[in-house]
C-alpha cells in the first residue's frame, strides 16, 4: 500500500520525524510548512491523506482543514489533525472544521499507524467507487461527499458499564439516534434486524468477549457494511492491534474523550453512507446500460447477455423457454400521419401493454426500432402462443391516446413465437421466431404464428 501521506508542520524536526516513522511502514510522504502549501498539494491531487498540524503561524490548522473540507476536490481528503495534549479544546475546534480523526503529541507509533492505515484502505475503495460513479456520468458523487454531515445516524452501543454507557449516549445523542444493549447475542440481533451505521463495542465485557463480537460482525454478510468502533483500555494495545487486523474499523481509548468518540462516530457515518451512495450510483449506471430509454425496457445488450446464459449455462440448459417477435404493422405511416413524437409515444404504450400482459420472470426487451422481444421461461410453444395472442388482442382492443389524448391511432401487431428445441442456440431461436414473424406479416398482419416445433 503505496499511499502518499501530506505532512504539514511549519517546524522542520516534526516533519522528519513523522516522515521516517512513515518510510520505514512504505508510505510516501510529501511535506508543507505552511497551510497555503498545503492546499496546493491538496489541490492537485497529490496526496491521499492529511496530517495536519494545528499551530503554526499565518493560516493554522483548523483554517487549512475547514478549506481541504469546503473544496469539492478535497472535501474526501482524510485529514488527521495533530494537537498538543494539554488542549483539548483543539479536538472540538477540529472537529467544527471537519477533521476526521485526532493525533495527540508525542504521536504514539500504534496510534499513527492505525489512524493512517484504516483512512488510508478506506479512502482507497471510496476513491474506486467514485471513478466508476463518475465515467458513468450518473449523479455527482462529489457533491454529495461534501453534503453529508455524519448526523443522525443510528448507533449501537455494546458496553455493559452502566456509567460510562450513559456518558457515551448523552454525547452521541446530540447528533444520533442511540441505544444501547450489555451482551454481544442482543448485539448481533440488534444488527442484523436494524438499520446501524455504525457500533461502538467494548472490549472490556464483564462476561463476553469483546473482540470476539468485532470479528463476527466484520464477517458475516448481513453486518459487514456496518462500521465497528472498539472501546479499549489504554493499555490493551494486543487487543487493539488484534481488532484492526481483524478489520475493526477504528478504536477509542478510555478515558473516553467525548469530543474525539463524536468526530470517530461521524468519521464512519459519512465514509458508510458515502460508499453506499456510490454503491447505488455504480448500480444505477449499470441499470442504465441495459436499459432502453424510451421504453424503459430492457436493452438489446441486456437481451443478447441474458440469452447467452440461458443457452450456455449448463444448468439452464434443459429448461424450457418460448420466445416472442412483437413487431408493430405499418409503424412507418404512423410516423408518417402523426409524426415521429407521437410514434414515440405508440412504442411508450405498446411497451406498457405488453408488459402489463407478461409476469416478472418474463424478460421484455427493446429488440430494434418498433420490435420487442419477450422471453418467456418455463413455458411451451401453445403457451407461449396464447401469451402472443393475449397481447395482439389487447394492442388492438384499444386505440393509442398520444398527444396530451388529442390523437387516438389504432395500432395491431404482429408476432412471430417460437420454441426451444433440443440443440438450440440463442440466435437459432431468434431466427425461427423471426421467420415466423415475417410469415405473420406476409398473411396479412394482426396475427401470430407460431414457428413449427
Ligand atoms: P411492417 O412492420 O408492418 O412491415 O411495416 P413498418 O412500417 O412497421 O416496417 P418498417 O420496419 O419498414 O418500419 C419501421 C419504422 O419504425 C421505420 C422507423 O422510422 C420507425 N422507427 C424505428 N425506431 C423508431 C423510434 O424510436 N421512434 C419512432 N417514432 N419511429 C421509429
Ligand atoms: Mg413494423
Ligand atoms: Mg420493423
Amino acid at each position: 500500500m503505496s499511499a502518499r501521506v501530506l505532512i504539514v508542520d511549519d517546524l522542520f524536526p516534526n516533519i522528519k520525524l513523522l516522515e521516517t516513522k512513515l518510510t520505514i511502514e512504505y508510505f510516501d510522504v510529501v511535506s508543507a510548512m505552511n497551510g497555503p502549501d498545503a492546499l496546493a498539494v491538496c489541490e492537485k491531487g497529490l496526496c491521499d491523506i492529511v496530517l495536519l498540524d494545528v499551530m503554526m503561524p499565518g493560516m493554522d490548522g483548523f483554517e487549512v482543514c475547514r478549506r481541504i473540507k469546503s473544496t469539492p476536490t478535497t472535501a474526501h481528503l482524510p485529514v488527521v489533525m495533530v494537537t498538543a495534549l494539554d488542549q483539548p479544546g483543539d479536538r472540538l475546534r477540529g472537529l467544527d472544521a471537519g477533521a476526521d480523526d485526532f493525533l495527540t503529541k508525542p504521536i504514539d507509533d500504534t496510534a499513527l499507524m492505525a489512524r493512517v492505515r484504516s483512512l488510508v484502505r478506506l479512502k482507497a475503495v471510496t476513491d474506486e467507487l467514485r471513478s466508476r460513479a463518475m465515467a458513468s456520468r450518473v449523479g455527482d458523487p462529489l457533491a454529495a461527499a461534501t453534503a453529508e454531515t455524519g448526523h443522525n445516524a443510528n448507533v449501537l452501543l455494546v458496553e455493559d458499564r452502566r456509567a460510562s454507557a450513559e456518558r457515551m449516549a448523552a454525547a452521541l445523542g446530540q447528533y444520533h439516534c442511540v441505544e444501547t444493549v450489555a451482551s454481544p447475542q442482543e448485539a448481533l440481533e440488534r444488527v442484523k434486524a436494524g438499520d446501524f451505521d455504525v457500533v461502538l463495542v467494548s472490549l472490556d465485557l464483564q462476561d463476553h468477549d469483546g473482540l470476539r463480537l468485532c470479528s463476527q460482525l466484520r464477517s458475516l454478510d448481513r453486518t459487514r457494511t456496518v462500521p465497528v468502533v472498539m472501546l479499549a483500555d489504554a493499555g490493551d494495545r494486543t487487543r487493539i492491534m488484534r481488532g484492526l487486523d481483524l478489520g475493526v474499523h477504528d478504536y477509542l481509548v478510555r478515558p473516553i474523550d467525548r469530543n474525539e468518540l463524536v468526530a470517530r462516530v461521524r468519521t464512519q457515518v459519512k465514509r458508510k453512507r458515502f460508499s453506499h451512495s456510490l454503491r447505488e450510483s455504480v448500480q444505477a449506471s449499470m441499470d442504465l446500460a441495459v436499459t432502453d430509454g424510451l421504453t424503459g425496457l430492457h436493452n438489446r445488450r441486456y437481451l443478447d447477455s441474458y440469452l447467452a446464459g440461458l443457452f450456455s449455462e449448463p444448468s439452464l440448459r434443459d429448461r424450457t423457454v418460448a420466445l416472442l417477435i412483437l413487431d408493430i404493422d405499418r409503424f412507418k405511416s404512423i410516423n408518417d400521419r402523426f409524426g415521429h413524437d407521437a410514434g414515440d409515444e405508440v412504442l411508450k404504450e405498446f411497451a406498457t401493454r405488453i408488459r402489463a400482459q407478461t409476469r416478472g420472470i418474463d424478460v421484455v426487451a427493446r429488440y430494434g426500432g418498433e420490435e420487442i422481444v419477450v422471453v418467456v421461461p418455463d413455458t411451451g410453444l401453445d403457451a407461449a402462443r396464447q401469451v402472443a395472442e393475449r397481447i395482439r388482442e389487447r394492442i388492438e382492443a384499444a386505440s393509442f391516446q398520444v398527444q396530451r389524448g388529442t390523437c387516438a391511432i389504432d395500432v395491431t401487431v404482429s408476432i412471430g413465437v417460437a420454441a426451444r428445441q433440443p440443440g438450440d442456440e440463442a440466435a437459432l431461436i431468434l431466427k425461427r421466431a423471426d421467420l415466423a414473424l415475417y410469415r405473420a406479416k406476409q398473411d396479412g398482419r394482426n396475427r401470430v404464428v407460431a414457428a413449427a416445433a
